[in-house]
């Protein structure tokens, strides 16, 4: 690991606002390489810096989550700050801005510390849906010319309407819009999203290390917990691996998106538009809407790959094959 992304490492950390989090970012804005601690975020950006930042980069970061819970050892609000974390990462190494995360969505578990603001696998959506489209419109309206939506909870109806309102957003305003979980640019890493478990766990173990309590985790199976046991599997190594793949595609969408021109953006949403259709029509009705994750990680295999390379033909070759197989 270099000096740089260590920098970059305690600068994410600095992002949670913690008290910790507080602690190391005020030391960080001290460190004698200013680029490594420039701030991204938003809310933290006076005029003249938020023009600069758009001036060398048009495009912005909205991270969303919610409050859920996600077993005795992690904090409730992974979904959003670990969203938050990766998109400044990107936006440090790419460029663009990032807007405060949004905590609140569609669907969650039925557990304590759970806020459902959606209902779970309702596709329609009265809140997020139309809370996300405005928000475009203010972004657009005030001169980004790129959006990238990252969220960091899943649930099925989650992906779907984020994605669709994304796909529709690239439409009507004439820039790219990309609404996606962060797992599925991690798909060839072997990460194919879970709740709680291994991959969530590790990404927070590597994001904000103090957060994590693996020795509060009992044997398996774990309350609310859904994916590979995390006390025997999760690892800060493994989440470093996961949000390298992750953040390194991002920053790579972050600095080519604003310059597409309407050919290429027509190409990415045709792909984009054929992923979110499959996702809602592979159900048909009477499955469960899981029905198009089926097979995710090996049809979908090469997402984040194909999406940073601008590979979009290929992405849709890929989506024909989500759900066939499961
Ligand atoms: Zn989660």
């Amino acid at each position: 690991m270099t000096g740089k992304l260590g920098r970059r490492e305690l600068l994410g950390v600095g992002a949670a606002g913690t008290l910790l989090g507080s602690f190391a970012y005020a030391h960080e804005t001290d460190a004698s390489d200013t680029s490594a601690s420039k701030d991204v975020r938003l809310e933290f950006l006076r005029p003249k810096e938020l023009e600069a930042a758009r001036a060398a980069c048009a495009t912005i970061f909205q991270p969303l989550g919610t409050i859920e819970w996600h077993g005795v050892h992690n904090v409730v609000g992974v979904d959003a700050v670990k969203a938050h974390a990766l998109c400044i990462r990107a936006a440090q190494a790419g460029g663009g801005v990032v807007a405060p995360a949004l905590y609140g969505g569609v669907g969650g578990l039925s557990e304590a510390h759970t806020f459902i603001m959606d209902a779970e696998d309702d596709v329609f959506s009265r809140l997020l849906r139309p809370w996300l489209e405005q928000l475009c419109r203010e972004m657009a309206r005030d001169g980004y010319r790129a959006i990238i939506i990252l969220t960091g909870h899943y649930g099925a109806a989650q992906q779907i309407v984020v994605r669709e309102t994304a796909v529709r957003m690239s439409r009507a305003l004439a820039i790219p819009v990309l609404g996606t979980p962060e797992y599925m640019l991690a798909l060839d890493v072997d990460y194919t999203g879970d709740h709680a478990a291994w991959g969530e766990t590790s990404l927070m173990m590597h994001l904000y290390p103090d957060t994590v309590r693996l020795s509060r985790l009992g044997d398996p199976p774990h309350r609310g917990v859904h994916g590979r046991d995390p006390k025997s599997q999760a690892s800060a190594e493994d989440g470093r691996v996961l949000t390298e793949t992750i953040v390194s595609r991002l920053a790579t969408l972050a600095r080519r998106m604003p310059t597409w021109d309407y050919k290429t953006l027509d190409r990415f949403v045709d792909a984009e538009a054929a992923l979110v259709a499959r996702q809602l029509a592979a159900p048909r009705g009477r499955e469960p809407i899981w029905a198009a994750w089926s097979n995710i990680g090996t049809a979908m295999r090469d997402y984040g790959k194909l999406l940073a390379e601008e590979r979009f033909e290929e992405i849709k070759a890929c989506v024909t094959k989500l759900g066939v197989n499961g």
